[in-house]
């Protein structure tokens, strides 16, 4: 359900969103017929937007609003509400094609910049899991088929010509949410910027070398271009592990406001970065020295898992669903055009994993020197603990960023992780 409503915006607080969803008869009926009974609490813990939470006596639903600022922030950085509509049409687009694996829509005005959802619980975000040691079974599964299905299905392997241009054009208007990108990810960390901060004083000198080092700035700036200028597939766009909730079975995806036509393996990278900063707090949150070891070894074997798994399932799409203009049927007949063709995807998989690896380490070092961190190294107490956590996780991304081409394999960021488990960098003070 969709309402065009422009001009009516107004952010409804408590009493206004009680009245605003008794109107909604589906939605009333789900929650049970006395609103005056539903509870409502906001529980939006996200950088930009309020989400609550209303609970009846029948069910749940869990109902998220754009604000007209940057939450985090304030009303001093204005954002523009339209993300909400680009959210409600990449959660339509990704229900269609990863069915399960995203909260359904049960209601959307665009007006008012507000999304009504299934309430998913018990789920937790999985980062808060993962802080905890949680191990996640479903997870590998789920995650890959989320993005080998959203992934190919949006590219030009599957869409014609005309509607992959359509489908650009249609998320085009979304470039506010690519700028925070470009600028948080792919710029700030490298330079002075009001917004970064870091793990002080002990990260002062990595730092200062981020902000010299020109090898990286060339190597961050071609990963910017190609995140700017490589309208690939339909991206979730924020697919770190707290846009992901979880339950020992369940994985959802959540929050595609930032949802554009881009380069695959800026998604990929999301989820690759965000398990290899579990990776490396990890000790951070050990009370006993090893303790957490074995949930450690789970998690590389996880990042392994997550892109093996991808890669035979995109495979696999190419190999039986290609109806796009990209690689013509015509031109790859017979048995020597299968053959050759299939030479070429392994060539095309192996390109798109450098750009993994690539966009892997931007992800990460954002988190350590940019605007928003993460709780994975934040709930590390102790500062200097922290600071070396992040350190290794730093050292690692630098290497896969500037020597990407020497990481072939999936195996080779691993073995490299593995290595700097007990790696003491040198810090500053
Ligand atoms: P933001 O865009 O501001 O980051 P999110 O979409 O990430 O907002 O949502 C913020 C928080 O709200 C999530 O971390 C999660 O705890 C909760 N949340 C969001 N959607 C749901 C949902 N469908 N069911 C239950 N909780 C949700
Ligand atoms: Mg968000």
């Amino acid at each position: 359900m969709t309402e065009a409503q422009a001009g009516d915006y107004r952010i409804l607080h408590e009493a206004a969103l009680r009245d605003y969803l008794a109107g909604l008869p589906d939605i009333a009926a789900r929650l049970g017929n006395e609103p005056v009974s539903w509870s409502i609490t906001e529980v939006g813990d996200g950088n930009l937007n309020l989400v609550f939470i209303v609970k009846g006596d029948r069910g749940g639903i869990a109902v998220k609003q754009a604000l007209p600022y940057v939450r985090l922030v304030g009303e001093s950085w204005p954002l523009p509400l339209s993300r909400a509509h680009y959210e409600f049409l990449a959660l339509s687009k990704q229900a269609e094609l990863a069915p399960g694996l995203v909260p359904a829509v049960l209601h959307h005005n665009d007006g008012l910049a507000l999304t009504v959802m299934e309430l998913l619980e018990p789920h937790i975000i999985m980062r808060k899991g993962l802080v905890a040691g949680t191990r996640y079974p479903r997870f590998v599964d789920d995650i890959t088929t989320f993005m080998a299905r959203t992934l190919f299905f949006t590219s030009d392997l599957a869409l014609s010509t005309a509607e992959k241009k359509e489908a650009i054009a249609a998320f085009a208007g979304n470039h506010a949410l690519c700028k925070i990108t470009e600028d948080l990810i792919f710029t700030d960390p490298y330079r002075i910027a009001e917004q970064n901060r870091w793990t002080a004083p002990y990260l002062d000198a990595l730092a200062a070398d981020l902000r010299d080092d020109m090898e990286l700035h060339v190597a961050i700036s071609r990963l910017k271009l190609k995140f700017m200028a490589s309208p690939e597939a339909l991206l979730h766009g924020d697919l770190h592990t707290g846009s992901i909730m979880v339950t020992e079975s369940e994985t959802r995806v959540i929050d595609p406001e930032f949802a554009f036509y881009g380069p695959m393996g800026f998604d990929l990278g999301a989820v690759l970065a965000n398990l290899l900063m579990a990776y490396f707090a990890s000790s951070g949150h050990e009370r006993v020295p090893g303790e957490r070891r074995e949930f450690e070894g789970w998690v590389l074997e996880t990042v392994e898992q997550v892109w093996n798994e991808f890669a035979r399932k995109f495979l696999d799409l190419w190999r039986t669903k290609a109806g796009g203009d990209a690689y013509p049927v015509s031109l790859f007949s017979g048995e020597q055009g299968a053959a050759r063709l299939e030479i070429e995807r392994q060539a095309y998989m192996q390109r798109l994993f450098t750009d993994t690896v690539g966009f892997t380490a931007a992800k990460t070092i954002r988190r350590i020197f940019g605007l928003a961190h993460n709780i994975d190294f934040e709930l590390i107490e102790d500062p200097k603990q922290r600071a070396i956590s992040e350190a290794r996780a730093v050292r690692l991304a630098r290497a896969m960023m500037v020597e990407t081409g020497t990481y072939r394999t999936i195996a080779d960021v691993t073995g490299a992780a593995r290595k700097l488990r007990d790696w003491m960098p040198e810090l500053s003070n």
